[in-house]
């Protein structure tokens, strides 16, 4: 039956002179996201992008996948028509049918927006006279203004839609509206939620991934780069970066204190990450850290890692709970691929006794025994694009 859909954006996007921009990266978004499907168009119409398809059995798909791409908050399957009012009446009392086939339907009423005004017919009036002929057509039905069954809008544009329901979609700001972050991607539960987070308010995300390759397996990659796959359904392309870190582990192995392990190896982390995002156009470094939530995530530990860069960090998991996170993830539909079992770097390396309470002085120290600029560089070799 339907063969457009009506996404509506959320009210900032109204206004301003941000409007332009925002609606066009939204429309690049669809487009990346809807890109295996054949004969749609994706276009404009007075403050809505209208998704239309020649293929209708395509349409649950497309609404599928419309759902998920950020900065869209409603969603309508619409009936697209010519604006003569005798087409859009029988147009109506045919989506009616089709809607009472698929549920019981006693009341309704009609909706009629007219940004367009040189349609003949006034809203008001119009509305009256489509409701009059479907009560017509369906003796079974009557009209309740107040709290209907169904409501049918039809909304005359430079085209005219009807639709019958507007459904809520994962909300946020069109992707790259909002600058470019690298994502810490592990491979845990966690860093994939804050990607989408973060890419939720609009930001173009890309993704670093380290290994420790052979102490790390091929498999860990895989799922990396499958996190990495399901987050595209929301925010677009993400280019994946993933760096061999073994030679930094080796060396903290050899000079330093195993306790210490952990947080040398972040802060190797988010120096490499900081010269990565630096050299692409990212201002912005996320991480899916969790106050509290393990040795090197408590307030001590979280501030001698990030003083080893200047770059910001966002962390936009820092006050949530694992329970909340994993909730989040399961909704997303990353938390079946981040419970997979392959190792993490930093599980390999995992000292038994992590320190919570690290000395920057003391780490310092230790770090000084370290050919800093030389093991970034050494290990920058290893940097591939997955
Ligand atoms: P996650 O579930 O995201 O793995 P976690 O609870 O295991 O997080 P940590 O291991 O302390 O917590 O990692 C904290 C953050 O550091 C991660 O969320 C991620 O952003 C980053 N990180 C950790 N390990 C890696 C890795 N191997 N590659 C890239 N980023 C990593
Ligand atoms: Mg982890």
């Amino acid at each position: 039956m339907y063969n457009i859909v009506a996404a509506g954006f959320g009210e900032i996007f109204l206004k301003g002179k941000n409007r332009g921009k925002f609606e066009h990266k939204l429309i690049e978004q669809i487009n990346y996201n809807l890109k295996e499907f054949k004969d749609i168009s994706i276009y404009r119409d007075s403050g809505k992008v209208f998704i239309e398809t020649k293929n209708e059995d395509d349409m649950d798909s497309i609404i599928g996948k419309t759902k998920k791409i950020f900065g869209i908050v409603t969603i309508s399957p619409s009936v697209k028509t010519d604006k003569d009012p005798e087409v859009i009446i029988e147009k109506s009392i045919e989506l009616f049918s089709y809607l009472k086939e698929k549920q019981d339907i006693r009341t309704f009423k009609v909706k009629t927006k007219r940004v367009d005004k040189s349609f003949p017919i006034k809203s008001m009036d119009f509305s009256a006279e489509v409701g009059g002929r479907i009560l017509a057509a369906f003796s079974d039905l009557s009209v309740d203004v107040h709290n209907p069954d169904v409501e049918i809008c039809i909304d005359i544009k430079k085209n005219c839609y009807i639709s019958s329901e507007k459904i809520r979609t994962v909300g946020g700001m069109p992707v790259g509206s909002c600058g470019k972050a690298l994502l810490l991607l592990s491979g845990g539960i966690d860093s994939p939620v804050a990607g989408y987070m973060i890419a939720k308010r609009g930001v173009e995300i890309n993704a670093l991934y380290f290994h420790t390759y052979p102490f790390t397996s091929e498999r860990a990659n895989e799922k990396v780069k499958q996190l990495k796959e399901i987050l595209e359904e929301y925010c677009g392309k993400i280019k994946l970066f993933s760096i061999n870190i073994l030679e930094i582990h080796k060396a903290i192995r050899e000079f330093c204190r195993e306790e210490e392990t952990t947080i040398l190896a972040r802060r190797f982390m988010m120096r490499i990450a900081e010269r990565i995002a630096g050299e692409n156009n990212m201002e912005m470094l996320i991480t899916g850290e969790s106050l509290g939530q393990v040795a090197s995530q408590t307030m001590k530990s979280m501030a001698v890692i990030e003083s080893a860069v200047e770059m910001p960090i966002l962390k936009p998991l820092v006050g949530m709970d694992k329970t909340e996170i994993i909730d989040r993830a399961k909704e997303i539909g990353t938390y079946e691929t981040s419970i997979l079992p392959y190792d993490d770097c930093c599980s390999v390396f995992a000292p038994a006794h992590p320190l919570i309470n690290p000395k920057l002085d003391s780490i310092l120290k230790s770090e000084s025994k370290l050919k800093i600029e030389e093991l970034v560089e050494s290990v920058l070799f290893t940097l591939e694009i997955l």
